[in-house]
């Protein structure tokens, strides 16, 4: 009997299972880390790793792009489908979190070990089994003749470390990267057997408020009770930042806010459960805490905050100081929603900051660079509709819909200048321990997010044509 591509395809996937489970532990085994020069070398390796990889299972053009001071982007084509297939823009990233032995790591984090259906290392979820994933389904299609979707395929090397450079990138390489849908895959599901579709993430923005009292560290004892103690008056400002329920308080923060329409809680209203189990057993926190008119899956999503990430200013050492501090700083991120502003709430929260800072004290604010919008996607998509059948055909259940609530700011770029047809597709589990000590990949979520994408880029392609 005939075999169709896509059975073929899966066929082979199936009988090169084991070669491509040692090929993730052979990329792996390159502790590509981005965020320590020492190991720039290393994430040169990985890049030639994946170029070689490319090339041996037949993209047409496959090469590395670097800009001075800037660790290399991995970019490769096939475009056999031809004129009338759309373009898919496939994007992963290959460099990985740092990783200490002493950090916790029950067997080395470069030296990949398996048990009990898990594969422990460093960037195993996160997300070099993402990149094998794409590699190993791109493959599979190939060897079957090659997929009905022309193909377009972005490795980063510094996404854990700032992306700084593939913003520039994108920006001066729209034409060669312009695609139908873009899918970036990374990330995870609440639970191994629930797929999760995306679709909308968090923006963020930065900053810093210095209080200064005294010019220099005073002695409590010769000048407590006529300065004004800066760590008191930036807590009393703290204070006014939100109400009892969490509430922003800065005029003008919520300027924007998309509010969440029925049909969209309806929507995301499976999703609650899966975002409380998790929520209870990770966090630890006495009990659930937040804007009371939303429910927590919609305050993580769908809401934006102004959260205070540190603090710090006079003594903190073991014993006693009797130090009347000169400064005492906060660092505070926003994570936005659509269609706030990212420039404007930095403007609003420098104003409020002006209008409530004491005469007592003196205050300076410092924009961080990290700059984000949250955005949404369009659910009603070919490319939604064909990751919503492919998990349901490579994972047997049908995705629940999300908005998430972390930010992943080069999406901001792809919307812009490639397509504003964008899908995430993670084959993670958040109990993996991305960024984390003793980081495991399910093995079986591997294989089967092979196969995924296998009937992602089959199914992309039909509702590609129905809609065109
Ligand atoms: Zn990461």
């Amino acid at each position: 009997m005939m075999l169709s591509p896509v059975e073929s395809a899966l066929a082979y996937a199936r009988e090169n299972a084991a070669r491509f489970r040692a090929q993730l532990v052979e990329l792996l085994r390159i502790p590509s880390i981005s965020t320590l020069p020492d190991h720039a070398a290393d994430v040169e390796r990985a890049a030639e790793w994946l170029i070689a990889d490319l090339r041996r299972i037949g993209m047409t053009r496959a090469e590395i792009f670097r800009a001075d001071g800037y660790l290399p982007l991995v970019y490769a084509e096939w475009l056999g489908a031809g004129e009338g297939a759309p373009t898919v823009l496939l994007y992963c990233h290959y460099d990985v979190q740092p990783a200490e032995i002493e950090a916790g790591w029950v067997t080395d984090p470069f030296d990949p070990v398996e048990r009990d259906g898990k594969l422990y290392a460093r960037g195993a979820v996160d997300s070099k089994s993402h990149v094998i994933i794409q590699l190993k389904a791109l493959e599979a299609l190939l060897a079957a003749g090659g997929p009905p979707v022309n193909i377009k395929l972005l490795f980063e090397g510094e996404e854990e470390s700032g992306s700084e450079h593939i913003f520039q990138f994108v920006r001066d390489n729209r034409d060669l990267l312009r695609a139908d849908a873009c899918v970036l895959s990374d990330g995870s599901f609440p639970d191994v057997n629930q797929p999760v579709l995306d679709y909308g993430l968090r923006g963020i923005v930065a900053m810093e408020i210095t209080v200064t009292g005294p010019t220099r560290d005073l002695h409590s004892g010769h000048y407590g009770g006529s300065v004004h103690n800066p760590i008191q008056a930036l807590s009393a400002m703290l204070a006014q930042m939100h109400d009892a329920d969490g509430r922003v308080l800065v005029p003008g923060f919520y300027d924007g806010v998309r509010p969440i329409t029925d049909e969209e809680r309806a929507v995301m209203a499976d999703y609650e459960r899966w975002v409380m189990d998790e929520w209870r057993s990770f966090t630890g926190a006495p009990q659930p805490w937040g804007e009371p008119e939303y429910r927590i899956h919609e305050r993580l999503g769908a809401r934006p905050t102004l959260e205070f990430n540190g603090i710090y200013g006079g003594f903190s050492g073991p014993g006693v100081k009797t130090v009347l501090p000169s400064k005492a700083t906060v660092k505070i991120t926003c994570r936005l929603v659509p269609d706030q502003d990212p420039d404007q709430v930095v403007e609003r929260v420098r104003d409020f900051v002006a209008q409530i800072t004491p005469p007592t004290v003196t205050s300076t604010f410092t924009p961080g660079s990290d700059r984000a919008s949250g955005v949404i996607f369009d659910r009603d998509t070919p490319a939604m509709r064909a990751a919503a059948e492919a998990y349901a055909r490579g994972w047997g259940a049908r995705p629940i819909y999300a908005r998430e609530g972390g930010s992943i700011p080069v999406v901001e770029v792809f919307q812009k200048y490639l397509s504003e047809s964008i899908v995430l597709m993670p084959f993670g589990y958040k109990g993996c321990g991305a960024h984390s000590a003793n980081e495991y990949v399910i093995l079986d979520m591997f294989h089967k997010g092979i196969d995924t994408m296998i009937y992602f880029h089959d199914v992309f392609a039909e509702a590609f044509a129905s809609a065109t």
